[in-house]
C-alpha cells in the first residue's frame, strides 16, 4: 500500500497546532504497524523551517504548477525514516512569519495560491503525469482545507485512480476565497456550483475536499457526529449529512517519543506513575522558573493554548482573583486574541507570585507546564480532538474540560461511581460558562485535597493507552476499507 500523506504542517519540521502533531506522528505509527505492508510519504511545502530541518535532501524534479516554478525535494524526517517530499518555491514558502500568516498574524494574501499549489502537486503525484515516475500512490490522505483542492483536481483534471481521504482537524477553518482565483487555480468554472467547490459565492477548499474525496474522517467519534449538526458544522453540516456513511471519527493518539514524562528531555526530572515524586520536583522547578511561590501545597493550574474563542479561556480571568484567594496558582502559556492576552498579563502583574503568563510559542515551557501543573484547564466551546488533555492524562495532570468533541471521548468525569470502577481521569464542566467552570474547578480542588483519591485519578489517566499505536490501527483499517 503506497500512501501519500499531504499536509501543511508536520512536527518537528513545522508546527502551529495539533495538525502538526498528527502529521508528525500518524504516518510514523502506521508505518510501524506489523500489518502495514507498504510505505507512506509525507508531502508539504518547503517552508524555511522545513529546509533547515529536513535530513539529507535532494532535488528530484522541477515542475511548473499553477504557473509557478517549483522543485520537488526529498529528504527524511529528523526523527524517523519517513520520507518527505517538499515543494520548494522560495517566493511562495520561504518567508519570515508563520505558514499561514505574517509576523503580525495577518493571513498571507496569496494563501489560495500557496495551498492551491500544495493541492495541485498532491494531485499530480497521484496521476499518470506524476514527476515521480516509479511511485504512484494507491491512497492519498489529505488534511484540512490546505489540501482540500487535491481530491477536486484528482477527479476533475487528472482522472486519478488513486483513492482519497480527507481528514477534518477543525471545520472552523475552511479556506474560502474570492471566485477571482478560479483561473489562477485552474479550477473548471463548470464546477463552481453547489454540487462542487462553490460555497456562498466563494471557492471553498474544505468543501471541495468534503465533496470530492472518496472517504472522510475526523479526529474523534463525537466530533464526527457534532459536525453533522448546525451547532458545530459551520455551515457544512448539510453536506456532511449526505456523506455520513463515508465519515469516520478516529481519536488522535499521542506521540510517546515526544510526550512521555518518563523520557521527556524538556523536564528537569523524569517521572512515571510508579515514580511520581519526580513530578513534585518538576512543579518546584516550574514555580521557580516562573517566579511563583515555591509552595508545594498551592494547587497549580496550567494552560497551554491558542487563545481563541474556541478554547473558552475567556471564561477564566474573571474567576482567577477568587481562585488565587483560595490559594491557587496559574501557569499560562498562550497567544492569540490580544484582549485575552492583556487580561492574563494584567492578572500576572497583579499577582506575580501566583499567576504567570507567557505569550509566544515555547515547546520547552509547554512540556514543563504540562508536567509541573496539578490540573490542566481546557474548557473549549468545541474541540475536534484536542491533544493537550491527552498529554495531561499521560503526565498525571488531570484535565478540567468541557463536554464536547474529543474531550468528551477522552476524559471521564470524577464521580463516586467512576472512582469506584477506576475510570475517573479528570473533571467535566457541565456548561461552557464561568459559573460552571468555577464549580468544576472547586470540585477538582476538593478531590486534590485527598491525596489518596488524587493518586487514583492520576493513575487512571497515566495508565490509559492513548498512544498513536492504538489510533494507527483504526486508520489502517480505514485505509484498507477505502481501497476496497
Ligand atoms: P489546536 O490544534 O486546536 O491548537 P490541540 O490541543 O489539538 O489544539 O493542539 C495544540 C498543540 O499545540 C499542542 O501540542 C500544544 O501543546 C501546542 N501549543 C499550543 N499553544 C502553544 C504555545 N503557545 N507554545 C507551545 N505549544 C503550544
Amino acid at each position: 500500500m503506497r500512501v501519500l500523506f499531504a499536509t501543511s504542517e508536520a512536527y518537528p519540521l513545522i508546527k502551529t497546532g495539533g495538525l502538526a502533531d498528527v502529521s508528525g506522528a500518524l504516518p510514523k505509527a502506521i508505518s510501524q504497524l506489523p500489518d502495514f505492508k507498504g510505505d507512506i510519504k509525507l508531502l508539504l511545502p518547503a517552508y524555511s523551517a522545513v529546509l533547515a530541518k529536513l535530513k539529507a535532501f535532494k532535488t528530484i524534479a522541477n515542475i511548473i504548477v499553477l504557473g509557478q516554478d517549483c522543485s520537488l525535494i526529498t529528504g527524511k524526517m529528523p526523527d524517523s525514516d519517513i520520507e518527505v517530499i517538499a515543494i520548494k518555491n522560495a517566493a511562495l514558502y520561504e518567508r519570515t512569519g508563520g505558514p499561514y500568516s505574517d509576523e503580525n498574524g495577518i493571513d498571507w494574501l496569496d494563501n489560495p495560491l500557496r495551498f492551491g499549489v500544495l493541492s495541485r502537486v498532491a494531485s499530480l503525484l497521484c496521476s499518470a503525469n506524476s514527476p515521480l515516475k516509479t511511485w504512484l500512490p494507491d491512497l492519498i490522505h489529505c488534511n484540512d482545507w490546505q489540501t482540500g483542492l487535491a481530491p477536486a483536481y484528482m477527479k476533475l483534471l487528472d482522472n486519478s485512480k488513486t483513492k482519497s481521504i480527507l481528514s477534518i482537524h477543525n471545520i472552523a477553518f475552511q479556506g474560502c476565497f474570492n471566485a477571482n482565483w478560479l483561473t489562477q487555480l485552474e479550477l473548471p468554472a463548470a464546477h463552481f456550483d453547489m454540487n462542487g467547490f462553490e460555497y456562498h459565492g466563494q471557492i471553498s477548499f474544505l468543501k471541495a475536499g468534503l465533496f470530492y474525496a472518496d472517504k472522510l474522517s475526523t479526529v474523534s467519534p463525537t466530533y464526527a457526529k457534532e459536525i453533522q449538526t448546525a451547532e458545530f458544522g459551520f455551515g457544512l453540516e448539510g453536506l456532511l449529512q449526505t456523506r455520513s456513511a463515508d465519515l469516520m471519527g478516529i481519536l488522535n493518539g499521542i506521540d510517546a517519543d515526544e510526550w512521555n514524562p518518563a523520557t521527556d528531555k524538556h523536564l528537569p526530572k523524569n517521572y512515571s506513575n510508579s515514580r511520581i515524586t519526580g513530578k513534585h520536583a518538576v512543579k518546584h522547578a516550574l514555580q521557580q522558573q516562573l517566579g511563583l511561590d515555591t509552595n508545594a501545597n498551592a494547587p497549580l493550574l496550567g494552560v497551554v493554548s491558542r487563545l481563541t474563542h474556541q478554547k473558552g479561556l475567556d471564561l477564566l480571568p474573571s474567576l482567577m482573583p477568587k481562585l488565587v484567594d483560595l490559594g491557587c496558582q496559574f501557569a499560562i502559556l498562550g497567544s492569540g486574541e490580544k484582549k485575552l492576552e492583556a487580561s492574563f498579563n494584567a492578572l500576572a502583574e497583579r499577582y506575580p507570585a501566583q499567576v504567570s503568563m507567557n505569550t509566544g510559542y515555547h515547546e520547552h515551557l509547554s512540556h514543563n507546564i504540562m508536567a509541573g501543573s496539578d490540573f490542566f484547564i481546557m474548557p473549549s466551546r468545541f474541540e475536534p480532538c484536542g491533544l493537550n488533555q491527552l498529554y495531561g492524562l499521560a503526565y498525571g495532570t488531570p484535565p478540567i474540560v468541557s463536554n464536547t468533541g474529543g474531550l468528551a471521548d477522552s476524559v471521564c468525569d470524577t464521580t463516586t461511581l467512576t472512582l469506584k470502577n477506576n475510570s475517573a481521569t479528570g473533571f467535566v464542566v457541565k456548561n461552557v460558562t464561568s459559573a460552571s467552570l468555577l464549580v468544576t474547578i472547586q470540585q477538582a480542588l476538593g478531590f486534590w485535597q485527598d491525596k489518596k483519591i488524587w493518586r487514583k485519578i492520576q493513575k487512571n489517566g497515566m495508565l490509559q493507552d492513548i498512544s498513536w499505536v492504538s489510533s494507527a490501527k483504526p486508520y489502517l483499517s480505514f485505509y484498507q476499507q477505502t481501497l476496497k
